[in-house]
């Protein structure tokens, strides 16, 4: 049995790491998306590969030595006792084609390795990336020990192939399983440097680069404000960088609650915010504004390393889009900000609205009236 099993274990271990790699492919997104299409698209595949390993090794006297019980152990660490099964059940009525006892030991074989894996799925979990397999990996020896049994009148030969048929299964697993766990710990990690690239770390909004990703795809009945802390350099300068960082966090925060729909808030500068509006009358676009500012200039003190905030206000300008350039909408929410800066901070306008009464949405920021804006003198 030795000499027949050694080659078919050699061919099956080839062909195994190969449709690993196969499967290793339906992993593209983590965490793993709804829906059972991908569950049955694998199950599918781990059949074909535990039947084509069954096919490829040749029946000797003692049975077919074959790798296709890792296919089973893969999917029944994955999804259970029904991943192990479904994937093994077509391979185990291929073994019937063999004759009774081959039915009975692949049966055996196949509830004896499930059961033990289903115990073991604690301990082997491929998508901790953190080094379950490298710590868990003996438990592979453990999995395999019923992988077969000896057929009548074959003793001798069984027991001079078991150790080698136990560590080739052991090692097919460990190899398919590291590969699995390298794919999704890819996976897993450009899922977060694609968010953290896309996410400002301060306030956990949206950053700038999203906002020109998203612009592109504004509509002309969408509409965008651009919002500016008044006098923040003040509030860095009196009460200090901590204090400063908090007010942006409670303001991203605060901004967050005012959301609805598919708007979305970003953090566009240093103390700029912008919203995109999403299918939003124009008449509308005005009361959101103010009410945007009313949040900001009503949220309580920060606290931030034993100091006090003060209480901020915030400038806005926005602008819908339209027909014309998506650029164009950006220069006149610009513009109507700078506006509102240089009318004296803590208000509201809307490109082509003819401004509304303020509101008194703020408290009283101690503005000087009229100033005008840093950025506006350097136009
Ligand atoms: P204005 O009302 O005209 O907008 O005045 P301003 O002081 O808000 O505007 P200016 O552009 O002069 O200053 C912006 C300040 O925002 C300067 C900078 O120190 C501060 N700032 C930018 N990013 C951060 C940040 O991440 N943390 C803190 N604490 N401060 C920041
Ligand atoms: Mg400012
Ligand atoms: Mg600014």
């Amino acid at each position: 049995m030795i000499s027949a099993a050694l080659p078919n274990l050699f061919v099956n271990l080839c062909v195994l790491v190969t449709l690993s790699f196969v499967l290793s492919l339906t992993y593209r997104d983590w965490p793993p998306p709804p829906g059972r299409a991908l569950r049955w698209t694998r199950l599918g595949l781990t059949g074909l590969m535990a039947a084509a390993l069954f096919l490829l090794a040749t029946p000797g006297d003692g049975g077919r030595v074959s790798l296709a019980l890792v296919p089973v152990v893969l999917m029944a660490l994955r999804y259970g006792w029904s991943g192990g099964l479904s994937t093994g059940l077509p391979v185990t009525l291929l073994a019937g084609l063999d004759g009774h006892p081959a039915l009975l030991s692949a049966t055996l074989s196949l509830l004896s390795v499930t059961a033990l894996t289903v115990r073991t799925r604690h301990l082997l979990d491929l998508s901790d990336v953190s080094g379950s397999l490298h710590r868990h990996g003996w438990v592979a020896l453990l999995l395999f020990v019923p992988v077969t049994f000896p057929q009548p009148g074959h003793l001798l030969d069984w027991l001079v192939a078991y150790p080698t048929v136990l560590v080739m299964h052991a090692v097919g697993f460990l190899i398919t399983a590291t590969m699995l766990t390298s794919r999704i710990a890819l996976i897993q990690s450009t899922t977060r440097y694609r968010a953290e690239a896309h996410q400002d770390a301060l306030t956990g909004l949206a950053n700038r680069r999203q906002f020109e990703l998203d612009l592109p795809f504004t509509q002309p009945d969408d509409a965008l404000l651009l919002l500016d802390l008044d006098h923040f350099k003040r509030v860095n300068d009196e009460y200090g960088h901590p204090v400063g960082d908090a007010v942006l966090r409670a303001v991203g925060q605060a901004l967050t609650t005012e959301l609805r729909g598919r708007d979305r808030a970003y953090r566009y500068g240093g103390e700029e915010f912008a919203v995109i509006l999403r299918r939003v009358p124009p008449a509308e676009v005005d009361r959101v504004a103010r009410r945007m500012a009313r949040t900001v200039a009503d949220l309580p003190p920060v606290q931030a390393a034993g100091v006090q905030g003060p209480p901020v206000t915030v400038s806005v300008g926005g602008a819908t889009f339209g027909l014309w350039s998506r650029t164009r909408t950006l220069w006149d929410a610009d513009e109507a900000l700078y506006t509102v800066k240089g009318a004296g901070r803590n208000g509201v306008r809307i490109a082509g609205q003819s401004p509304a009464p303020s509101t008194g949405a703020a408290r009283g920021s101690g503005d000087r009236p009229a100033e005008p804006h840093a950025k506006e003198l350097q136009r």
